[in-house]
């Protein structure tokens, strides 16, 4: 693991009835998870209420999405007020970003439901659902709107403290084909360069770089170990509350 503290993200996507997100949020509340990890999980929209209500708060909640501005004649959308927030364009096109979200004195609906982060830029949503790298910086304009600096203007983001990047290459999304440890590590260094070099080396030491893409309890000890991980984003292992468990104690 590198130098930031250990992030393990859990997106359950469109997954989960009340009966098994019941029983994995009693799974997860059961589990003994190592103290010195950033744990955050991403339900389906429906369940946030019933897993903010009945998990832990040791383990945060995050949206899967969220929409491009403000509130309104959107049918099926989500939408946020950041107060702090970041898409870089550049990552835009190869990385899922988890951009956190500080509570706004505006309560807009993924803060009133409890949500402390946001998913955007999940190659599913560009896949599958075909937003396009356009839609995707509209979301970004929108959270930029909100006082923040952009891409070109990178040094004037107030703070990294709470962004953290999903490096996910799309053919292990599950796959079951994991990346080798040593593939990982040499993305992470690349994107860890990318960041010094356009942001600061401050910066590219402390922002947390995770590995997103078949990752079980099986493989996540070895990949843990590389010196530029600092965590996991999580897909169907999450759906498992002892094995996501074993995922962030794989902590070194
Ligand atoms: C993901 O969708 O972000 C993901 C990493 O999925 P999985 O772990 O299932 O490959």
């Amino acid at each position: 693991a590198g130098s930031g503290k250990f992030f393990v993200g859990g997106n359950w996507k469109c997954n989960g009835t009340k009966e098994s997100i019941s029983k994995l949020v009693s799974d997860l509340n059961s589990a003994k998870l190592e103290p010195d990890v950033d744990v955050v999980v991403a339900p389906p929209f429906v369940y946030v209420d019933l897993v903010k209500n009945s998990l832990t708060d040791r383990i945060e909640i995050s949206a899967q999405n969220s929409w491009i501005g403000k509130g309104g004649a959107f049918t099926g959308e989500i939408r946020l007020k950041p107060t702090f927030s970041f898409l870089a364009r550049d990552f835009i096109k190869h990385f899922c970003l988890y951009v956190s979200l500080t509570i706004s004195h505006n309560v807009e609906q993924l803060t009133d439901i409890g949500c402390k982060w946001v998913i955007l830029g999940h190659s599913e949503r560009r896949h599958v659902i075909g937003e396009d790298d356009q839609f995707i910086g509209k979301k970004a304009a929108y959270a930029l709107s909100q006082g923040l600096g952009v891409i070109a203007c990178i040094d004037a983001v107030p703070s990294w403290d709470n962004v953290v990047i999903a490096y996910e290459p799309v053919w292990a999304i599950g796959t079951g084909k994991v990346a080798t440890p040593q593939q990982a590590q040499e993305v992470h260094v690349a994107v860890r360069d990318w960041l010094k070099k356009n942001v600061s080396a401050e910066v590219a030491s402390k922002t947390r770089i995770i590995y997103g893409g078949s990752v079980n309890g099986g493989n996540c000890a070895e990949l843990a170990k590389q010196e530029d991980i600092d965590g996991f984003l999580v897909g169907g292992a999450s759906l498992k509350g002892p094995e996501f468990a074993t995922i962030v104690n794989s902590v070194t």
